[in-house]
């Protein structure tokens, strides 16, 4: 075998952004068969490898090699905070990136299970005006295996917690938009649901889009069918526009139509995020308007009081305006929930964390 130069880490391959299709094509090309993928694999994702070292049975050839051309791209914790209520909000990093970038994975336990909401981008391009990852901005899309990393990180913590509770749900309503990194999304997701992996069931992962039309469309066509949950806020373009300035560019009428393709097509009940800000998008008129937009779908909305941000001026709608916008939508036989706030002590709206560690590192 050729001896190769060592190679830096910042041009070492990150073993997290390959699927498992991919990774049997990075071996072939350095003479190792899909046998040897597989174990990889395994490795990777069932005994939860933190080296190669642990890698016992690799071939010797291969694990020289990985160690000279390859990383397990994990993430570590810069910041942690505990809510009252077990939801735990974490700032991750990339241990072997090259930019140290940061951003934001959130693991809230259920009764019986643990769900992870994790990002797909650090920032977001697409500016929602009550969103303290929208008011930061674009900073860069992750790749695969930083938004893999995430679950990972977190099944670990999940383990690591004396409870018997197990990682469950994996929602990607973190920091940016998934649909705007969808190459990366789409790889993330058969990493995740992959049988011989981590063997996460689709329909336990949620995709949350703001509304990118032809990604949806998109999407409806793919081989693995996740839950679609688009963020509404507003049933009519000029309300919705205020709050979402991407519904400049695609109507809600287009927007419903390429949900109810997706519906249609997997077969999937459509989720609709509705942040309820006091005195803005909770009157009950607006509860009417949803009820209409919404009557020829398969849907079912959740409600979410407003998580306040500092630049935002806006507060959570009060308990009886909840209540209200609730029963009209009942009145419309929609199904909604609405959601508790969790870590509300902490800053776990989306985008707060990250923003605390930046100010407190003088950025
Ligand atoms: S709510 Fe989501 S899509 Fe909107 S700015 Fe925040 S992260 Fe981006």
């Amino acid at each position: 075998m050729e001896h190769l130069e060592p190679v830096s880490d910042m041009n070492r391959t990150n073993l997290y952004d390959y699927d498992r299709a991919a990774l049997a094509r990075l071996l072939a090309g350095w003479g190792f068969g899909d046998y040897y993928a597989g174990l990889l694999w395994r490795y990777l994702y069932r005994s939860a490898a933190r080296n190669f070292e642990e890698m016992p049975d690799l071939h010797p050839d291969l694990r020289l090699l990985l160690s000279e051309r390859a990383v397990l791209g994990t993430m570590h914790c810069i910041l942690s905070q505990e809510s009252k209520d077990g939801t735990r909000k974490i700032l991750l990093s990339l241990t072997n990136g090259a930019d140290g970038e940061q951003v934001e994975t959130v693991l809230m336990p259920y009764r019986d299970r643990y769900t992870v909401c994790i990002s797909t981008q650090a920032g977001c391009a697409m500016g929602c005006v009550f969103c303290a990852t929208g008011q930061m901005g674009f900073v860069r899309n992750l790749s695969a295996g930083e938004i893999v990393a995430q679950v990972l990180f977190a099944i670990k913590l999940a383990q690591d917690v004396p409870d018997r509770r197990k990682l469950r749900n994996v929602v990607m309503m973190g920091m940016g938009e998934p649909l705007h990194n969808y190459a990366a999304t789409m790889t993330a997701i058969r990493i995740l649901t992959s049988d011989t992996g981590l063997a996460i069931a689709p329909r336990h992962i949620t995709l949350s889009t703001v509304g990118l039309v032809p990604a949806i469309y998109r999407l409806a066509e793919e081989e693995i069918a996740v839950n679609l949950a688009v963020s509404l806020h507003g049933a009519t373009d000029d309300e919705r526009n205020a709050l979402v300035p991407l519904g400049r560019r695609w109507s809600l009428d287009d927007l419903m139509s390429a949900c109810r393709a997706y519906g249609e097509k997997r077969n999937r009940r459509i989720f609709f995020e509705w942040t309820l800000i006091d005195g803005k998008n909770d009157a009950p008129q607006q509860a009417h308007a949803l009820g209409r937009l919404l009557k020829n779908i398969d849907a079912h909305v959740n409600l979410i009081p407003l998580n306040p941000t500092e630049e935002f001026g806006g507060d959570p709608s009060r308990r009886e305006a909840i209540a209200q916008f609730k029963a009209i939508l009942d009145r419309y036989g929609i199904p909604s929930t609405v959601r508790q706030r969790r870590g509300i002590d902490i800053d776990a709206g989306c985008g707060q964390l990250r923003r605390r560690s930046l100010e407190r590192q003088g950025s």
